[in-house]
Parts: C-alpha cells; structure tokens; sequence
C-alpha cells in the first residue's frame, strides 16, 4: 500500500539537492537555489504522470479539498453531498468553507450510490463529492451524468486512489476539479502533501492562489505580488516535494507490486463459496491498495477479524467499528463538538445530515473486511498469506453453517 515502505537512497539524494543549496522554500531565492525547483518539478511530474493540464501542490490532501472547494467558490449555506464512508478530512474541508457536508448511502463499490446522490438534491445542492476509497474507484459515468443534469459541481476526493484509473482516466482528472494525498501511509508519499488536478486554468491559477495568502506570483518580488483574493497557507515545502519527485517516478514499480501481492490473494480467496467481493466499476483500473470482502454476516466478519489477529495475519480493517473511516462513529461530528463557534444555521444543518441512519450503508460496511496490500511481499510470501486468510475465512463459515444446521 504506502510508498514508505520502499523509501530509500534515491529519496534521500533529492532531499540532499534541496538541504545542499538550503532554500527548504517553494517560492523565490532564485540565486541561492541554483536551479532547484522541486515542486515545480513536482507539479510537473504530476500532470504527464495522470494525464492532467494543471496540478497545484499543496501541504496536504485535506489542504488540497478546501483549496479546491474555495476555487470553485463552494461556500457559505451551499451543499456538498459526500459518502459515509471515507475519511474524516473530506467533511472536515466541507466544513472548512462553511458548506454543508450532506452524507450519504454508499453501495457495494464501498464508493457513493449514485441513487442516493440524486435523492439528497436540493435547490441548495453545490457539489457532489465521490470518494474513490481503497485504491478503487466510483461509478463515474453515472455521478457526472447526474451532476450534468441538476448543474453541480463534481469534485473528486481522489486522495486514496492515487494510480487508480476509470476507463482509462486517472483518479482525480474526471470532475471539474480532483485532489491527492501524498501524506506519509499513501501510494505515494511527500510525508505530508497534497494536490489539486484540474484542466480548468481558471480554477487553476484560484487554487494558486489561495494556498499561498492571495499572492499572484506574477513578479520576481514576492513584496510586490497583488493579491486579488484573500488566500492561506497551505504551501509545500521544497523538502516534501523533493520525496514525492522520486515516489512519483516510481508509481509504475510500484503499482505493478501491488497489484501482482493483490491477484495473489484475490485469486486464491476467489475460490470460497460464501465469500463476495467489492464491486469494482472498471476492475482493471482498481490500484490494488487493499483488496476488500464482504462475508454473509457482521457476525461472521467479526470472526474472522478475531481468526486473522489470532493467526497474526496483520494489516486487515474493519471499518464499522474504525472512528475515522465510517459515519457510525463520527460522534464529534454527530454531537458537533466545535472547539470555535459556528453560524446557527451551519451548526443545524450540519447536525441533521450527520445524525441521519444509514441502514443500506450498514448492512454493507457491517459485512465488509480491507486487507491492505503491502509493497515489501514477495510472490511467495502474498501467497503463504492468502493460504492463512483463507483457512481463517473457511473455517469461520464452516463454524455458522454448522450453527446454522443445528437450529433447523
Ligand atoms: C488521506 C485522505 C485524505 C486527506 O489527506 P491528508 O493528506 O492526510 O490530509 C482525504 N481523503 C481521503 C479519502 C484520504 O484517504
């Protein structure tokens, strides 16, 4: 799954580029930094790399949501639907605008029903935001054609989906505006980073801007900038950029990894009746990060989360019971525990939408197991893992149909 776990020499040469000349800046310095521009190089890098005109570096994924969000001029009272599952950044950013985060159903992709989007529109409705969970991604065609329809904006949180693609486009360049993460357990990592992706120049140069105070950069002089918006401060340094410039040029090493450890495993718990896999919209586009299950029961998931910590098979997520991935235990959320003071209207609005029941969404993520896939496993060694998930797997159904013929 995460590019750290094949952190090594190369990246230690490009941060030693950035420590050398010492301007751990983005912007500016032009004659100390002798050429050196690692974000820019960065950004670059970015857009032949996922096939996108404009890529903006930002000091997070979460950064990168409310960047984008403000760019696009999502604000105050408006709405932005968005799943239940996912990870907490992609509310806290809808919330960072003043929007309104509107959850919905997810279905068994483990990414947003598109019939649940369209029946949470409302005439406040701004923006539809699927999240592309687990390295795979959402039913696109359907999300932009319900966006096309009602006029919304569609904004991807692409940020656990780096190298995924959906019928040939990569994850985060379909919407009008698409963000990653790059921060330190994700395919790619700068230890801490961000990008918005957008083929809009428009909301391009905004996302510019508003990361770094306002400022245009349009002159040599960073004093002498105009800053026609106010902005923040969301800048990389050159430093983390420096680490994702060597792991970007390393996705293809390491997505072929993935997705060869992910086969292994896919194909051998495949062969278990009883056993049903997430819904991929276009499987060879998923990035293989975690290969995800559902078994009959919550009950039996359970088991088998049990039997895979006591076989000491690690790395395995049960998202119900996780408080930062699913909605059932966002509880600051749902008793809005705001260390500042909000707008009455926000607050109200943002407590009826978290506090909503989510019975379809339950009754999949109740069933669901991830298992994470990791870089550093041999052929061999995915294949000695599969061989222990699967007895795990098969004896837990084995155990409930016994249970089960007993009670007839
Ligand atoms: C990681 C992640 C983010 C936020 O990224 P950070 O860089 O950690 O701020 C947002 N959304 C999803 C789905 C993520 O997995």
């Amino acid at each position: 799954m995460p590019g750290y776990e094949l952190f090594g020499a190369l990246e230690r040469k490009e941060v030693n580029d950035v420590l050398e000349t010492g301007i751990l800046m983005r912007y500016g310095f032009d004659a100390p930094r002798k050429g050196i521009w690692k974000s820019k190089e960065l950004e670059q890098e970015i857009c032949t790399t996922f096939g996108i005109a404009h890529a903006q570096l930002v000091s997070s994924g979460t950064a990168a949501l409310t960047t984008a969000m403000a760019a696009l001029g999502i604000g105050a009272g408006d709405e932005v639907i968005m799943p239940v599952f996912t990870f907490v950044a992609s509310f806290e950013a809808v919330l960072s605008v003043g929007a309104i985060p509107v959850l919905v159903d997810i279905d068994d992709t483990l990414t947003l029903d598109p019939e649940a989007v369209a029946h949470a529109i409302t005439s406040r409705t701004r923006a539809v935001m699927p999240v592309h969970m687990c390295g795979s991604m959402a039913n696109m065609d359907e999300l932009k054609a319900i966006c096309g329809k009602h006029h919304l904006l569609l904004l991807e949180d692409a940020c656990q989906a780096i190298g995924a693609t959906y019928k040939g486009k990569s994850a985060g360049t379909i919407g009008d505006a698409g963000t990653l993460s790059f921060d330190f357990v994700k395919l790619i990592t700068c230890a801490e980073g961000g990008a918005v992706l957008t083929n809009n120049e428009a909301l391009y140069k905004k996302c510019d801007q508003f990361c770094d105070h306002g400022h245009d950069h349009m002159g040599a002089d960073r004093g002498a900038d105009h800053h026609p918006y106010l902005g923040y401060n969301f800048r990389i340094s050159e430093l983390h950029a420096a680490v994702g410039l060597v792991q970007i040029r390393r996705i293809n090493e390491f997505l072929d990894l993935q997705k060869r450890n992910h086969a292994v495993i896919f194909n051998e718990l495949k062969k278990i009746s009883g056993l049903t896999f997430r819904r991929r919209p276009d499987p060879a586009g998923d990035a293989c990060s975690f290969l995800s299950f559902f078994m009959p029961t919550e009950e039996m998931a359970k088991d088998v989360m049990a039997g895979f910590a006591a076989a000491g098979i690690t790395g395995n997520f049960y998202w119900y019971d996780n408080n930062w991935h699913y909605v059932r235990k966002w509880l600051h959320l749902q008793n809005g525990s705001w260390m500042h003071r909000l707008f009455d209207d926000q607050k109200k609005k943002v407590l009826h939408y978290a506090n909503q029941a989510f019975a379809a969404s339950d009754a999949i993520m109740g069933r669901c197991i991830s298992s994470s896939i990791s870089l550093t496993w041999s052929a061999q060694q995915a294949q000695e893992r599969a061989d222990k998930m699967a007895e795990v797997v098969g004896k837990v159904l084995a155990k409930h149909l016994i249970k089960s013929q007993e009670t007839i």
